[in-house]
């Protein structure tokens, strides 16, 4: 289980990248990044109302290892006090796979950080150029591997619906990153953000955003990509922010139940693969499920079951839970109604 966590957010300042989907250039001069004094008294503050909890501290927001090299310095050494006294159990940052080399995880590493994680976005080179990212997908595999042969825990993130992206590719950059063994991926669908490129290139018609349900249908696959190779998917979909839901997020995969969305499209597509195996045709469908799953395999608004009556013509779709069928399973049986 996850401990809890202590998120610092390192804004993105002086970042020299382009990525079409960030608004850090806007929102540079706006806001300023913290001092070590800062980090000290965040974390201070955060452990007295934790009450005996030992977190992590997480550097969010920023790559981390891209920072000057004596900010992040000062960083490290405010958190060094509290996890040498226990009080803090790792530290886990955020950062680009081309700001990682031998040198600099030997510094995280006599600092006690234990998780990086990396936005891979995607490992086609088109789709990265297009995306303005400026690393290719052999830095990710490189730094992949740096991370994992010192010892670190690697969480890879990904994104689905960039520029020049399809379902083919999206899914490419799934098993690829499920090569590369991380410890756990968050998968971020596409949201265009006020004042980015993104938004430019939509308002232009260079970019065509896509909808909460066909992220979620495309999620459906990635996940399932994932689950088949033991990865945990620790994140799917942008967490909803007070900002982004007041109209920050101006289009694409912005959804406060995106995560749920996707994870109803993996089970309607667990429970095809079951339809498929059956040779029998009939009027109505029971399905069983473990009872913690019944909802998203019902879907949103029952979207699965409305998909599955149109596609197969069933007049009846039933959903039952069994505590005998386990969490990423699904049974079904077929009958004609009496
Ligand atoms: S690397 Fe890209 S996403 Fe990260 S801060 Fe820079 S421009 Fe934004």
């Amino acid at each position: 289980m996850m401990s809890s966590i202590i998120p610092i957010f390192i804004p993105h300042l002086g970042c020299p990248h382009d990525c079409v989907f960030c608004n850090q250039k806007k929102i540079a001069g706006k806001t300023s990044a913290p001092d070590g004094e800062t980090v000290a008294h965040t974390i201070s503050e955060a452990l007295d109302k934790l009450s005996g909890e030992v977190p992590e501290v997480a550097f969010y927001g920023g790559s981390f290892t891209a920072i000057e090299r004596t900010l992040m310095i000062e960083y490290l050494e405010a958190t060094k006090p509290f996890l040498d006294t226990g009080k803090i159990s790792g530290l886990r940052l955020s950062t680009r796979p081309d700001s990682i080399d031998g040198e600099v995880l030997s510094i995280l590493k006599e600092y006690g950080v234990n998780t990086i994680e990396l936005g891979a976005q995607s490992m086609d080179e088109n789709v990265l150029k297009a995306s303005g990212r400026g690393h290719t997908a052999e830095n990710v595999r490189c730094a992949s591997r740096l991370i994992k042969e010192e010892g670190f825990s690697l969480i890879l993130q990904m994104m689905t619906h960039l520029p020049q992206s399809d379902k083919e590719k999206d899914i490419y950059t799934a098993k690829e990153i499920a090569k590369l063994s991380p410890d756990g991926v968050r998968v971020y669908p596409t949201v265009v953000v006020r004042d980015t490129y993104l938004e430019e290139m939509t308002k232009e018609g260079r970019y065509i955003p896509c909808t909460p349900e066909e992220a979620a249908d495309r999620g459906g696959e990635i996940l399932a990509v994932f689950r088949n190779s033991g990865i945990p998917v620790i994140r799917f979909g942008l967490n909803p922010t007070d900002d982004l839901s007041a109209g920050e997020a101006v289009s694409g995969a912005y959804h406060p139940a995106l995560g749920e969305m996707a994870m109803s499209a993996y089970y309607l597509s667990l429970c095809e693969k079951e339809i498929e195996k059956t040779e029998n045709s009939g009027d109505a469908i029971e399905i069983r499920v473990h009872p913690r799953r019944i909802s998203v395999m019902s879907g949103q608004k029952k979207r699965n079951k409305d998909i599955l009556s149109e596609k197969y013509g069933f007049c009846k779709v039933v959903i039952l839970g069994d505590s005998d069928i386990p969490e990423d399973k699904v049974s079904v049986r077929i009958y004609k109604k009496a």
